[in-house]
């Protein structure tokens, strides 16, 4: 029987979270039971089986889509998930869908559906829906995330793929060292994130952080 889900964990930006197969999944060969993902995660997905010693991945749904925290500090290596691009897919063919509703509602008449879907899949093309930077600076003095965090609060935009590379933590404060910050803006809500990725070029250029690459 399928899960059934919180209301806030029941949609992803408006998409029907169960349509979206991105959870952890456990090697239970590869888990020494150390519990970390158990205690880590703030959104209940993982319970423990203390008989066999293995954390159990119980609510899949509730993981936060394209976050992999508990992969990256699992000591076993034991926690894998799907690939990134899976999640840009369903974006794009949700927003197929709606598009090809629209065009069949605008004919108002037996459409090819082939037709629209090629014609919603050009105006997807053409749209930009998501933006990748790279920032190097002293990251964490300057609150360069939650400057963002603050100014897309009533944006339909969000960051995802959030990576900061440092040499290391006590080198960035205590030797000033600078730190590479990746971070990739989307949307599935706008057709443009124009006028959002505006907003976040002044708060790195406010930030004394500098914008290396923003594609
Ligand atoms: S963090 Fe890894 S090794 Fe530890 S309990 Fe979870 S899956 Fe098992
Ligand atoms: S990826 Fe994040 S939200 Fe999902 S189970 Fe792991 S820690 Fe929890």
């Amino acid at each position: 029987m399928a899960e059934k889900l919180a209301e806030k964990f029941a949609k992803w930006h408006g998409i029907d979270r169960t349509k979206i197969a991105w959870y952890p999944e456990i090697d239970p060969e590869k888990c020494i039971g150390c519990k970390l993902c158990f205690v880590s995660c703030g959104r209940g997905v993982y319970d423990f089986d203390l008989k066999e010693n293995i954390a159990v991945v119980a609510h899949k749904y509730q993981c936060l889509v394209g976050c992999s925290t508990c992969a990256t500090i699992c000591p076993a290596g034991a926690i894998s998930f799907p690939d990134r691009a899976l999640i840009q897919k369903i974006e794009k063919e949700e927003k197929v869908l709606v598009r090809i509703q629209e065009i069949a509602k605008k004919k108002k008449a037996k459409i090819d559906i082939e037709k629209a879907r090629k014609e919603a899949m050009d105006m997807l093309s053409k749209m930009k829906t998501s933006v990748k930077y790279e920032v190097v600076g002293h990251v964490f003095e300057s609150a360069l995330m939650k400057s963002i965090r603050d100014a897309i609060k009533d944006c339909k935009v969000d960051l995802v793929d959030i990576a900061v590379e440092s040499p290391s933590l006590k080198g960035c404060w205590e030797q000033k060292a600078p730190s590479l910050t990746k971070f990739t803006v989307v949307s599935t809500e706008m057709e443009d994130i124009t006028k959002c990725t505006e907003i976040i070029d002044k708060i790195i250029k406010k930030s004394g952080m500098v914008l290396i690459s923003k594609e």
